[in-house]
């Protein structure tokens, strides 16, 4: 079967007026960024539906990408005919849609909404019409008013008649961009794709903050974390990536900071710098991967002790969830072969064979003086890039195109 389009319903709509508004056209924009891979899709945010006319492309890869964007509900692909398409064109388009999915034994009915009253059938003879042309030739077929296997619908309308016989789940929540912006701190792990994906679905548009530290880090470890945040983009377009030069931080901490209070100075470091970016960049918040008691410095006691570094609020969308629940949705969303790539990170590098499980607030506070504070964050915040990343982009198979040339 040819689809002429994607006919998408909106998710979430409970909101009214301005919000509704914002809502459709940040959903069009994100819809028309995640398929801009696609050539000559046209995507049009209308009032009550998301129209993807595919002007020819393959429904199936659409609709796979499709099918992740937040702020869908459901969606169908669909056939447009003329306006004034003919009950025996109709009949032609509904045998060949129903012949495409139907298996042995399953029963169907028609269901036609008629906005366009100057068609000459009413919506009991489009039923009927197409109804018993079904019958009639496809084998072994049956009609079932109730819950059937199949249900057509047909819509006639002023812009066209559509027909579709296949409803998909999409990802509900909302669309990106339409709950505030906040960053994240995206290590190359697991937990933090995952956390990421999270708050996206809340509509929130995240900026990812990370850290690294060559020499100690490698470039594929940083390629790396790029790709993750390029599997992200799958669910709401292209993301903000900001790369933090963290080395001298890490070795100032390393030579000035007793062992046992090494992770934790080096957390409240990340979040300080992670805060002031977060601020510079209007966003109001900052999310983390941490789930709580996973490690020494995601117990409630370090939490309190790296959080007093900011008043702003710090989202941990995945604090009671299990590893295994957390590896569940990073395979979902696929971001679990990629996190398990054994790429160096700057927090294991430097992550002491003990820490503090409870570090002390005045401690804390009294070695930290031993660094300079401002100074270290100055650098590293003068250090920083930001990068674009789009649906799509490779990082770290790009870098190894590059190296096979050098080769
Ligand atoms: P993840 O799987 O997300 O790496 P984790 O279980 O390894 O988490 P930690 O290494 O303690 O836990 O990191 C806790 C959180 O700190 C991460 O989820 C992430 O939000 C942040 N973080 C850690 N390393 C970095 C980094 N290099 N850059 C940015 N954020 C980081
Ligand atoms: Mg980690």
């Amino acid at each position: 079967m040819e689809y002429s389009e994607i006919m998408v319903r909106y998710g979430e709509l409970s909101t009214k007026g301005k919000n509704k508004k914002d809502f459709i056209r940040q959903l069009g924009h994100n819809v028309r960024d995640v398929l801009s891979g696609f050539d000559g899709i046209e995507v049009l945010a209308q009032h009550d539906r998301l129209h993807v006319l595919l002007h020819g492309q393959a429904a199936e890869p659409v609709m796979d990408a499709l099918s992740k964007v937040f702020g869908i509900e459901t969606f169908s692909p669909v056939v447009r005919l003329d306006k004034d398409a003919t009950i025996e064109e109709l009949q032609q388009t509904a045998v060949q849609m129903i012949s495409d999915q139907f298996e042995e034994g399953q029963t169907f009915k028609v269901s036609t909404n008629r906005q366009n009253k100057a068609y000459p059938l009413n919506t009991y003879g489009v039923d009927n019409g197409i109804g018993g042309y079904v019958l009639d030739n496809i084998d072994g077929i049956n009609v079932k008013m109730k819950n059937p296997d199949i249900e057509l619908r047909v819509d006639v309308r002023l812009t066209g008649i559509y027909l579709s016989s296949v409803t998909i789940q999409g990802a509900l929540g909302l669309p990106v961009g339409t709950g505030g912006r906040a960053t994240m701190m995206l290590s190359g792990g697991i937990d933090s794709p995952v956390a990421a994906y999270m708050g996206m679905k809340r509509g929130v548009k995240i900026d990812m903050i990370h850290f690294f530290s060559p020499p100690y880090t490698s470039q594929q470890a940083l390629a790396k974390a790029k790709d993750l945040t390029a599997k992200l983009t799958a669910f709401g377009g292209t993301i903000d990536f900001i790369e933090v030069p963290f080395t001298k931080v890490q070795e100032d901490i390393k030579e000035k900071v007793p062992e046992g209070y090494l992770m934790t100075i080096q957390r409240r470091m990340m979040l300080r710098l992670a805060a002031a970016i977060t601020l510079d960049r209007h966003c109001n918040g900052v999310f983390t991967g941490e789930s709580l008691g996973q490690v020494a410095s995601q117990t409630i006691e370090s939490m309190r002790v790296i959080n007093e570094v900011t008043s702003l609020p710090v989202l941990r969308p995945l604090l009671s969830f299990d590893k295994t629940e957390i590896i569940k949705i990073a395979r979902d969303i696929d971001t679990y072969d990629l996190s398990i790539m054994p790429f160096e990170d700057c927090c294991t590098i430097f992550t002491p064979p003990s820490p503090k499980t409870k570090p002390d607030l005045d401690k804390t506070l009294k070695f930290e003086k031993n660094i300079d504070v401002e100074g270290l964050m100055k650098d590293a915040l003068e250090g920083i890039k930001v990068t674009k990343i789009h649906v799509g982009d490779d990082y770290l198979n790009a870098q190894k195109d590059v190296f096979a040339e050098l080769l």
